[in-house]
């Protein structure tokens, strides 16, 4: 089981968010568990106050150390605990990122408001810093539920079949193929020939050469790191097919 832990003044954010659909289903099963910690519950001001004035001025509340420092010490931690605090300046978060904190036993995840945290609350705590994105949001909530959600899908017995995280895209650097279902023409629109002649290996070609053409078309940048990295004869080959044709 993974714990999610996420300190947050707004915890029905977190906790509305989390009871539909498969996040609900993954809670229920065991394999994730998610505890809310709000840091106005430890605040020691008798107004509840967990934000002030920057020193130095300017515009903004900073979110204080004391109510910070005390929820997060109340956590209790393992020696598989990873702490990421959300902020617009930390690492790009991406599928690597996921499948890496899938493995924690433990994940901490610290959400900011308003102008943001007091310096030494990253310091303190030890946190990693994560960005869902180069864009300014109002709060941490929703950066950590994107890691929640992109994490788990990652533990097994959270999907119904693992199978279908390992083939999305980003899993081996690449854009998925195309996928089409019932009925096999609608409007006019027909579902490529190849698909429905029930021959797994030409499928499977098909399959890995549309990867090809869609990163290329999409996601140039990721196909030349993939093909840097590439050792595979049959990919090799129909990298060669996909590079040569030039078709889009
Ligand atoms: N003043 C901060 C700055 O310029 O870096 C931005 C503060 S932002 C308005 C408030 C909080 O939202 C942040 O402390 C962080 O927790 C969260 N947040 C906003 N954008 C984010 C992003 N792209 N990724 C992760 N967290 C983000």
């Amino acid at each position: 089981m993974l714990k999610f832990d996420v300190l947050t003044l707004f915890p029905e954010m977190i906790n509305q968010a989390c009871s539909h659909s498969i996040i609900a289903r993954g809670i229920e099963s065991g394999v994730i568990s998610i505890n809310t910690v709000n840091p106005r519950d430890f605040t020691k001001d008798k107004h509840k106050k967990v934000d002030d004035t920057p020193f130095g001025g300017g515009a903004g509340m900073v979110l204080m150390c004391q109510p910070y420092f005390d929820a997060f010490d109340s956590i209790k931690k393992n020696e598989n605990t990873e702490t990421i605090i959300l902020s617009p300046q930390g690492k790009l978060f991406n599928q690597s990122i996921a499948k890496d904190l899938s493995k924690k036993a433990q994940i901490i995840l610290i959400c900011g408001h308003y102008e943001g945290f007091d310096e030494r609350i990253k310091d303190y705590t030890r946190a990693r810093e994560i960005s869902i994105g180069d864009y300014v949001l109002t709060g941490g909530e929703l950066p950590a539920l994107c890691i929640i959600d992109a994490v788990s899908r990652n533990l097994n017995g959270f999907l119904g079949k693992i199978e279908s995280a390992n083939n999305d895209s980003f899993s081996d650097g690449l854009l998925e193929h195309p996928q089409y279902t019932k009925p096999r023409e609608y409007m006019n629109l027909c579902v490529p020939d190849v698909l429905l002649n029930g021959n797994h290996k030409d499928i499977a070609k098909w399959r890995r050469k549309k990867q090809f053409e869609i990163t290329q078309k999409k996601r140039p940048d990721l196909l030349e790191k993939f093909i840097k990295n590439c050792k595979n004869k049959e990919d090799l080959k129909l990298l060669n097919e996909v590079i040569n044709k030039q078709e889009y």
